[in-house]
């Protein structure tokens, strides 16, 4: 589904991603973990095609098509998401109508018909209650005054209507109380499945308790310095990340 083959990538001429390479297939959920100020969100920001951030060299695969070679628009359309560590306020703009224009283009895009205001008030009251999300969500503005657990929350509600094949969730679970962590990673264990896959982005070892990533990595000074399966999140864990800064 995505394959990343010595990226390197920065902003303003500064590298900051410095050749990373990471396979992910269909049914699979990675997690990337470091420390902050690694290069975590700038790695997700280039998968997007956040065009803040320049491509110095290296490839990225998804779907067996050039992702770097797709404007950010057509990456969304082919099923790539990206939950945002800071998600965007967007004052005047309704929630459920942002979230069913953009259920529409994605229809569209596959060939497919649109729905309607009332038939999508149905899919997007199915997903609110697959996730336990407060009904309140669909008047509001988009994140306008969410409380950063809500916020969170709204992306991965987003995240249930537009039904990605690869989900990057950047630090969903950075900011959340117990509850809201909760709700936020059930949401994505519920969405995962066999046919679509998630590349989690997290600080904490404490969301992979309740998200089993299949393949943890280890991200340091903008490189991938370890990987390995769901124990090597328990021993960072307990042992942290100085170990690998040290070296
Ligand atoms: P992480 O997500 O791992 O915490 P980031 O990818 O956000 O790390 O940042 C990596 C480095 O890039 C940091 O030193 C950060 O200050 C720098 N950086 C990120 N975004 C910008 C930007 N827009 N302008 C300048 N420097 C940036
Ligand atoms: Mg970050």
């Amino acid at each position: 589904m995505l394959e990343i083959k010595d990226l390197r990538a920065g902003i303003n001429g500064t590298e900051i991603v410095k050749g990373i390479s990471l396979t992910v297939n269909k049914g699979e959920i990675h997690a990337v973990m470091g420390p902050n100020g690694h290069g975590k969100s700038t790695l997700s920001k280039v998968l997007i095609g956040h065009p803040g951030y320049s491509v110095l060299s290296g490839s990225v695969t998804y779907g067996g098509k050039d992702l770097l070679a797709m404007e950010p628009e057509t990456r969304a359309l082919e099923g790539l998401f990206l939950a945002y560590q800071y998600p965007v306020e967007i004052p005047g703009v309704n929630n459920a109508e942002f979230l069913r224009m953009a259920y529409n283009a994605k229809l569209k895009h596959e060939g497919k018909e649109q729905v309607d205001p009332l038939d999508f008030e149905d899919i997007l009251t199915a997903k609110m209650d697959l996730l336990g999300i407060e009904q309140k969500f669909r008047e509001r503005s988009v994140n306008d005054g969410f409380s950063g657990g809500e916020k969170k929350k709204n992306e991965i509600l987003q995240m249930a209507v537009l039904e990605p094949r690869l989900a990057v969730l950047d630090e969903i679970d950075s900011g959340l109380d117990i509850d809201a962590l909760k709700v936020v990673a059930e949401g994505v264990n519920k969405l995962a499945s066999k046919d679509n896959a998630i590349l989690a982005i997290t600080h904490y070892p404490r969301l992979l308790q309740y998200l089993k990533p299949q393949f943890v990595h280890v991200l340091i000074r903008g490189r991938i310095v370890r990987s390995g399966g769901y124990d090597l999140a328990h021993e960072l864990e307990e042992t942290g990340y100085d170990r690998y800064l040290q070296d």
